[in-house]
């Protein structure tokens, strides 16, 4: 019998930690773990720019037929128009080609999958600390895993130059896994002029970033959140994005995200579409038709998109004042210890700092459910849970 040679998986650090949540019997249990938007009442609700896009889908659809590998055409083109915008040299030069994937996570395996399977390339490097997931995706797509330094414990800031220092021993061809924005689980992102310096790295030792581009809109801005990824695809010859929707549209169950590809030229670029799409079809052999239609069909009417830009400035908002009520509340309860730099880190979490033991007292003493990294996801603050949070918090640290 062969499966009685399974061995049981380990939980997951993230999802696992949901499967206790729900688990917990306390009434007053809070989940700051996974990273999903909860608005004022605790609720993770449908944009009203998804819901009207859906209207207009159930009435104009006429057909469920098969898509083809590369997903809903228009969405590809629209996905590229965020990235890049519209006016970019790689998208003038024709040198960039899009398919929908399923979320983040199915684009950055489609993503490791084609470079295991075209090109010579073994190895990536992802910053310490990254998402859980990312040793996970691609040590099972086959690639090797480095790590290259990035957050620094003392400052609770970004250590460049010891990035720059781990990135200039990579190999040409490495891929290097770079966070586009709101880097996760720290919140601290590059500068431009850091940007700037790591993709004259990349092109010096012919590196080739791989973006996960998870936030887009929860840090600064749509636009703003961009620069990095459009100041490196200035600069470097082939680059690698996964895109995500799960966050910014709220589409977290539609599975929708995206992988591009950027070559060196519009031949070199086609050519390796073409095993994109082939990996896709060896894979799920073409994605789900409804999150690329929503999506298309709010980036396509300038009213919607709007009203998408607005309700995603309500939630980057939302988490901004979150965070300045956690550190004020946090002093409020008598924390001594300066928590400043929660203000400073951008998007959902907030690298607290709290040790793997005070973690797990949060949980077991207090009911509140946060990574073991100490990673906290702001998204899950309310004025209503704050209390209880940053009560905990400061029992914890007492
Ligand atoms: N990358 C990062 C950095 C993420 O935080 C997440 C989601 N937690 C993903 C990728 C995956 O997104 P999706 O749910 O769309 O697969």
């Amino acid at each position: 019998m062969i499966f009685s040679l399974v061995e049981r998986a380990a939980a997951d650090p993230i999802l696992g930690l949901t499967d206790a949540f729900k688990a917990d019997k306390r009434t007053n249990k809070v989940n700051l773990g996974v990273g999903i938007y909860k608005d004022e009442s605790g609720q993770t609700p449908i944009l009203k720019s998804v819901k009207m896009a859906e209207a207009k889908l159930l009435s104009e659809e006429i057909s469920k037929s098969y898509l083809g590998m590369e997903g809903v055409l228009a969405y590809n083109t629209a996905v590229q128009g965020l990235l890049f915008g519209e006016a970019h040299r790689v998208i003038q030069d024709k040198r960039v080609f899009t398919a929908q994937a399923p979320g983040g996570t199915g684009s950055l395996r489609v993503a490791a999958e084609f470079v295991m399977r075209h090109t010579p390339v073994r190895t990536i490097w992802v910053s310490d600390p990254t998402w859980a997931n990312h040793q996970n995706i691609f040590s099972s797509a086959g690639l090797e895993v480095k790590q290259y330094r990035y957050y620094q414990a003392q400052t609770h800031g970004l250590d460049f130059e010891a990035m720059i220092a781990d990135l200039s021993s990579a190999n040409i061809g490495d891929l290097v896994l770079l966070h586009g924005c709101c880097h996760n689980p720290t919140g601290i992102d590059l500068n431009i002029e850091q940007w700037q310096q790591l993709a004259d790295l990349c092109l010096e030792k012919s590196l080739v970033p791989l973006f996960d581009f998870a936030y887009q809109g929860f840090g600064e801005g749509v636009e703003e959140d961009a620069q990095g990824l459009r100041v490196v695809a200035n600069t470097v010859p082939e680059l690698l994005v996964a895109n995500s929707f799960s966050k910014n549209f709220g589409l977290y169950n539609e599975r929708i995200g995206a992988i591009t590809v950027v070559g060196n030229d519009e031949t070199q670029a086609s050519n390796s579409f073409s095993q994109i799409k082939s990996t896709i079809r060896g894979l799920y052999s073409n994605p789900p038709a409804h999150g690329g239609l929503i999506v298309s069909t709010i980036l396509a009417d300038s009213g919607l998109k709007a009203l998408w830009l607005s309700e995603l400035q309500e939630m980057r908002e939302r988490i901004g004042q979150m965070r300045t009520l956690f550190v004020q509340s946090l002093k409020a309860h008598g924390v001594t210890q300066d928590f400043s730099f929660i203000s400073q880190q951008n998007g959902m979490f907030s690298f607290s700092g709290l040790t793997k033991a005070q973690v797990e007292q949060l949980r077991d003493e207090f009911g509140v459910y946060i990574v073991g990294s100490g990673r906290i996801s702001v998204a899950g603050m309310t004025k209503t849970n704050m209390p209880v949070i940053c009560k905990a918090i400061a029992a914890v640290l007492a």
